[in-house]
């Protein structure tokens, strides 16, 4: 990001003017900007990026260095901004360019910093080269695309001879009823058990690749209603599980998207099951107002300090598969990428043996308020 301070040009006088020695080598581009718009400042960062030479940029007009579909929005802006300067960054979460001497467009990032020089108000522009972040998160993005198509299609494929497998010792059980021995018998039942869990796991791939692929639909949600909603469908492991679900009455509204926000609360609240030995299992699903985050916190086994983080990672298990036989280490990898899609937080807060509180944000809009870093970084426990 380039640098902003909050600062209007009211505040700035001649004392402040750049000092060009200085600006002339900064490893980002600079140029000032007079109030019409004239270029009257490039150092060498901004010949490099913007492909012209010092003396030609100072017979520019800022205008001519923005390509010709965004030019006539530029001016109004740009007029705006002398009526009323304010450090900042230029076109925050759009897609800027730059155009160069030779037609070429550039992705730049701008910063802008009004001042007031000898009388004259002026803009001074950093302008640095985004391109090559631009290029990488491109090919990152593609290679995420493959991935998840690949996955798809694996974990597809996968369905059909896993379910013949299945059918054949249904049909072994019922064909050769009585003439099995007990061990023979004894052995089906493991394949159909570990068949099962291997249908499971392929089901959660399946939902996992199809969230992340799934875009954010967000809309004004009632999150008391949507925690309800989770505490119905969960019923039958609530009643097999004699736990208690208490949803606090004053959980405030969200903007979120309610479908993958539903995935959050349910892998959540069904853990604070899972993970639980305690003779009377609770579960609360309530809202930290100190923290400005929704919580869920068990009574349960708890998490230990040191594997707080890698919990959110996938295909991460603090038991062996022979004693959890329930997961697959993707739920909470699901959970923390909609929290981040919804630009919140994700973070945990146990005590080994008395129960684990997850604390999450969700913010589409604004920074995550968590002021507490450690337990951000899940390293705070009690
Ligand atoms: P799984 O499908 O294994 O439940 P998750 O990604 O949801 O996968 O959880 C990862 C691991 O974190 C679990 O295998 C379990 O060891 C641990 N875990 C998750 N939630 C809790 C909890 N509420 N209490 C204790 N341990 C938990």
């Amino acid at each position: 990001m380039t640098h902003t301070t909050p600062q209007s040009s009211r505040g700035l006088t001649a004392s402040s003017e750049p000092t060009p020695e200085l600006l002339e080598h900064l490893p980002c581009g600079v140029i000032l900007v007079e109030a019409n718009g004239q270029i009257s400042f490039a150092n060498i960062e901004a010949e490099r990026i913007l492909g012209y030479t010092k003396t030609e940029l100072l017979t520019l007009y800022v205008e001519q260095l923005v390509p010709e579909n965004f030019r006539g929005r530029h001016e109004s802006f740009r007029k705006a901004f002398v009526k009323e300067p304010t450090s900042r960054a230029m076109g925050a979460g759009v897609d800027l360019y730059a155009l160069r001497k030779d037609g070429s467009t550039v992705s730049v990032e701008i910063g802008l910093s009004p001042l007031v020089n000898q009388g004259r108000p002026q803009v001074l522009c950093s302008i640095s080269d985004i391109s090559e972040r631009k290029r990488m998160e491109g090919e990152l993005k593609r290679s995420h695309a493959d991935l998840d198509i690949f996955a798809y299609t694996v974990a597809h494929d996968l369905k059909e001879p896993l379910r013949g497998l299945l059918r054949l010792v249904d049909f072994l059980l019922d064909d050769c009823e009585g003439q099995l021995p007990d061990i023979a018998l004894s052995y089906l039942d493991r394949i159909t058990l570990q068949g099962h869990r291997m249908h499971d796991l392929i089901e959660t791939l399946l939902r996992y690749g199809q969230l992340r692929r799934s875009e954010v639909h967000a809309s004004e949600v009632d999150m008391n209603q949507l925690v309800r909603e989770v505490k119905e469908g969960l019923e039958p492991t609530i009643q097999q599980s004699e736990v208690e679900v208490v949803i606090s009455e004053s959980l405030p509204g969200a903007s979120c998207d309610p479908t993958l926000v539903r995935e959050v609360l349910y892998n959540l609240v069904s853990n604070g099951i899972k993970y639980n030995t305690s003779p009377l299992k609770r579960i609360e699903v309530w809202y930290d107002t100190e923290k400005g985050a929704y919580a869920v916190s068990d009574n349960g086994i708890g998490i230990p300090e040191s594997q707080a983080e890698d919990i959110f990672n996938l295909f991460c298990r603090l038991q062996s598969s022979e004693t959890n036989q329930k997961g697959h280490g993707l739920g909470l990898a699901i959970v923390r990428w909609v929290v981040e899609k919804h630009q919140g937080k994700i973070w945990i807060k146990s005590k080994e043996g008395q129960g684990t509180t997850f604390y999450f944000t969700l913010k589409l809009d604004s920074a995550p308020k968590c002021e507490e870093k450690l337990e951000c970084h899940g390293r705070r426990n009690g």
